[in-house]
């Protein structure tokens, strides 16, 4: 990657590149709300700091250094994230770990660098911080990132040149939804772009939601063609839909359930307004409108993917408790 990779915001990637041309060193602070993109930049700014030969672009690509940070190995990078197991970063970490590492020369790198989620660094951390920011060693660069500028401390803010990331215009919205929302249909695309407020990460968060609806739509037709469907198709084809989506599993397991309730309200009183899938209103009631589908029937198909949901539990074989669940369906409702 490389700056003209990253989409938008001009005039930071000419700034970071002239920064790393002029071989700045010190506080560089990104500032811009959450899912505005600043640790995408920061990670670039930090890639084209460590490199070799960065260009007017950013980093070269090529060089050792830029191989190592690609492939996650630089031991000349130290990011201060959201511990997983606690609300903040401590204190002590700042105090026993970042400032006596900001010391050390690097290792493979001509330049150290600390990326810093300020979101995370309460005051106590941010003042631990300080002494480093305010005589740094000439090879170290820290990176703050902060989505909220007033909870930074104004002796932090004077230390350090503020990148502030603006909001992307629509065009931009557009293309990094594509680039990161794969089939993204098109009327999904334009909702997320008008109610994202310029910034990509809300953007992309509303997208990911169509795509559930997407999800919805492929279960629905995967469920009403089991009827039918060969053995083949259940132990392959649709066997390895519930692979791919291994992740949504339950997502997957509960329109399915929704989809028997559907049947079974159609069933017990056809013409039932309120079902979950009206879109499928037409097959649903054929598929109910059937001799063979019966409430005893539709009952051991629900019992069938409650089956599955404990096996999801017990962390059981995944392609056994799924193939199970639809050679079940398949079975209950074929004609
Ligand atoms: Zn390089």
């Amino acid at each position: 990657m490389a700056f003209s990779d990253l989409t938008g915001q001009k005039g930071i990637k000419t700034r970071l590149a002239s920064a790393v041309s002029e071989r700045q060193s010190g506080t560089f602070m990104f500032t811009g709300p959450v899912g505005s993109g600043r640790h995408v930049f920061a990670e670039e700014f930090a890639k084209t700091l460590m490199c070799e030969e960065p260009g007017k672009d950013g980093a070269c690509g090529k060089c050792p250094c830029c191989k190592y940070f690609e492939a996650g190995t630089t031991p000349d990078i130290v990011r201060v994230y959201k511990p997983a197991d606690s609300k903040n970063i401590k204190v002590s970490y700042i105090k026993d770990s970042v400032v006596p590492e900001a010391v050390l020369k690097p290792q493979f790198s001509k330049t150290k660098v600390f990326i810093l989620d300020l979101d995370y660094l309460g005051t106590e951390s941010q003042n631990a911080l300080l002494k480093s920011l305010e005589e740094p060693p000439a090879h170290v660069v820290f990176i703050l990132l902060s989505s909220n500028r007033d909870q930074v401390l104004d002796t932090v803010i004077s230390r350090a040149t503020e990148i502030k990331i603006e909001p992307y215009t629509r065009e931009e919205i557009v293309s990094i939804v594509r680039k990161n929302v794969s089939d993204c249909p098109d009327q999904t695309l334009q909702i997320a772009a008008d109610n994202c407020g310029g910034i990509p990460g809300k953007a992309i968060a509303i997208a990911k939601q169509g795509e559930d609806i997407d999800l919805k739509r492929k279960v629905a037709e995967l469920f009403l063609e089991l009827p039918d469907a060969s053995y083949c198709k259940v132990l392959y084809d649709d066997a390895e839909f519930m692979a791919e989506h291994k992740a949504d599993a339950v997502a997957v397991a509960s329109d399915i359930l929704l989809l028997i309730d559907d049947l079974m309200r159609l069933k017990g009183m056809p013409g039932y307004k309120k079902i979950s899938y009206t879109d499928f209103r037409t097959k649903l009631e054929k598929l109910a409108g059937s001799p063979n589908v019966d409430n005893i029937r539709l009952g051991k198909c629900a019992g069938a993917v409650k089956d599955f949901l404990r096996a999801l539990d017990v962390n059981a074989n995944f392609d056994a408790a799924s193939s199970a669940m639809l050679l079940k369906i398949h079975e209950e409702l074929k004609k």
